[in-house]
């Protein structure tokens, strides 16, 4: 999918998306209805019991810790939470279902009505081309380059997962083409959420954004461990386009099988693409299911919403409705944490950081913990030149190690000692990387690697005018023409000192003395 492909789409016509999240409630050590464990993977049906497994008779018992979980993700995302409330029978008849209904939750879902914020910014933001026009209009808040775009929740719901199926024989996996197909139960019953958005969002990046955040959240939570690989966290994205500057909304396809947040984006580009080009061609966009192959880099047709099943929603009988209080939700909301907006706000008020620096430290929650360890450490005063080292060369080194933050061989303390060391004027910043990359390779401490290599930067100007002096002097050519007017020599000089000593030399120092001595 060329990029500028979409880019030229996205001239002509707006795109509008609404996401559906599922996630497991994988902080809950039950399932929704009954007392087996909830875990990832284990040997097949050995987390099963009557209930889960749907045998008549059972009777399900609900997961209190599950429905305070739902609440505190609700009430996380500024969602208004229901004082009466109650779950339903979804009936629909698959293999993974064994009751061939599912206790889901149909009008009366127990948070609804909240927002999020999401922040845009970098090569993403290019993708709404219509941000002037939003952000003079109010909708958008921000600059050019990056900005905030607030998404409405329409709900979050509490149901039971379903068993899944193993097709065996198949292409990748798929029903189709399969010779038989098995069924494992261990996950059948796990408490799940339902978030589903208002289709607010405009773009794929917004899209890829917005999940982030709300991963974010829940990790800042704890109500999961939101794994896409895993399956405890699984995004479906409903998408329309319509020309630009039409108001009503386009028909809708929704695309499953997205397992990570780049496939979420490279999936939405896909198919607003494709809409394109059947509107364009005169055609007519088709309701349906579309499954989208990774490999293949596109999305196909999985089934039509023409043949959607009626659910026969009704109150399910085993269970009385919910009545809260007020005061059972305001002792909750009194368990929230920080959340990552906070976080980020708090940044610039107390620590004095610019907002952009704040939003990638908080777009990660190990990331801000590992930084505010740091920082603990280095001292506030050094909270910028910390933000600058973790935002650049440790978000680099994770990405290249594959890691999250916690799992470094730079513990915070290592890192607060390195920017010490180079703001303090010890080693130069060169040297601090130096030092940066051998405590990844040895395991170290910064101070015994500086020990050993005999690293110190010298700022001492009786030795740098030494050096200085011995390489004006072996160089009268440049010295001449320098003084002539040629004055973008500096650099070469500065790079002969260096050189001479071994790049220990403090640049500032360095520039000073050459400058005096060159006139
Ligand atoms: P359905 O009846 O197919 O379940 P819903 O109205 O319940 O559709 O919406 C499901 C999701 O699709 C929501 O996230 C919603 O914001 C989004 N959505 C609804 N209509 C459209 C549309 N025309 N284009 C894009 N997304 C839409
Ligand atoms: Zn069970
Ligand atoms: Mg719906």
């Amino acid at each position: 999918m060329a990029a500028d492909r979409l880019t030229d789409v996205m001239e002509r016509y707006e795109a509008v998306i609404g996401l559906e999240i599922h996630t497991e409630i994988t902080a809950s050590r039950t399932k929704m209805f009954c007392g087996c464990p909830v875990a990832f993977g284990g040997e097949p049906n050995t987390r099963v019991c009557p209930v889960c497994l749907g045998m008549p008779g059972a009777l399900p018992v609900p997961n209190e810790a599950a429905i305070e979980w739902t609440v505190l993700a609700g009430l996380a995302t500024e969602c208004d939470i229901a004082l009466w409330s109650q779950f339903h029978r979804k009936q629909y008849f698959y293999p993974d279902m064994p009751k061939d209904y599912q206790i889901s939750q149909y009008d009366l879902p127990f948070c609804s009505d909240g927002r999020v914020s999401v922040e845009v910014d970098g090569p993403g933001a290019a993708e709404r081309l219509d941000r002037g026009h939003a952000l003079e209009s109010g909708l958008l808040t921000g600059d050019a380059e990056a900005y905030t775009t607030v998404i409405g929740i329409t709900r979050i719901h509490l149901e039971e997962d379903t068993g899944k199926m193993v097709h065996v024989g198949g292409a990748e996996g798929r029903i189709a083409g399969a010779d038989y197909s098995l069924v494992d139960f261990n996950r059948a019953g796990t408490p799940l959420m339902e978030l589903v958005t208002e289709p607010d969002i405009r773009t794929p990046e917004e899209a890829r954004r917005f999940a982030q955040k709300l991963r974010q959240i829940w990790l800042a939570l704890g109500v999961s461990d939101c794994s896409m690989e895993e399956g405890s966290l699984r995004v479906d994205a409903n998408v329309s386009i319509r020309p630009r500057g039409a108001t009503g909304l386009g028909t809708k396809t929704e695309v499953k099988n997205m397992n990570s947040f780049k496939s979420l984006h490279d999936a939405l580009a896909y198919e607003i693409v494709r809409q394109a080009e059947v509107l364009d061609a005169g055609g007519v966009i088709q309701q349906e299911t579309r499954h989208w192959d990774v490999g293949a880099k596109r999305t196909s047709a999985l089934r039509s919403k023409e043949e959607a099943h009626d659910y026969r929603y009704f109150p399910e009988p085993d269970m009385v409705p919910f009545q809260f209080t007020e005061e059972w939700i305001a002792a909750l909301a009194g368990r929230l944490p920080e959340l990552p907006d906070a976080r980020k706000a708090r940044f610039v008020a107390e620590l004095g950081l610019p907002a952009q620096d704040a939003v990638v430290l908080t777009s990660d929650t190990a990331l801000a913990t590992y930084f505010e360890d740091a920082v603990a450490a280095a001292g506030a005063e050094r909270a910028k030149a910390v933000a600058n080292w973790v935002t650049g060369e440790f978000a680099a080194h994770l990405n290249a190690a594959g890691i999250g933050a916690d799992a470094s061989p730079v513990t915070p303390g290592a890192l607060a000692e390195i920017v010490e060391l180079v703001d303090g004027g010890t080693l130069s910043a060169r040297q601090g990387r130096e030092v940066f990359s051998a405590v990844i390779e040895t395991g170290m401490a910064p101070s015994a690697i500086v020990e050993q290599r005999g690293m110190r930067q010298v700022s001492d100007s009786a030795a740098i005018e030494a050096v200085v002096d011995r390489v004006l002097a072996a160089n009268p050519d440049e010295v001449a023409r320098y003084r002539d007017g040629k004055t973008g020599l500096m650099g070469f000089f500065v790079g002969q000192v260096m050189k001479e000593m071994r790049g220990q030399a403090n640049p500032g120092v360095v520039n000073d003395v050459l400058r005096a001595r060159l006139g």
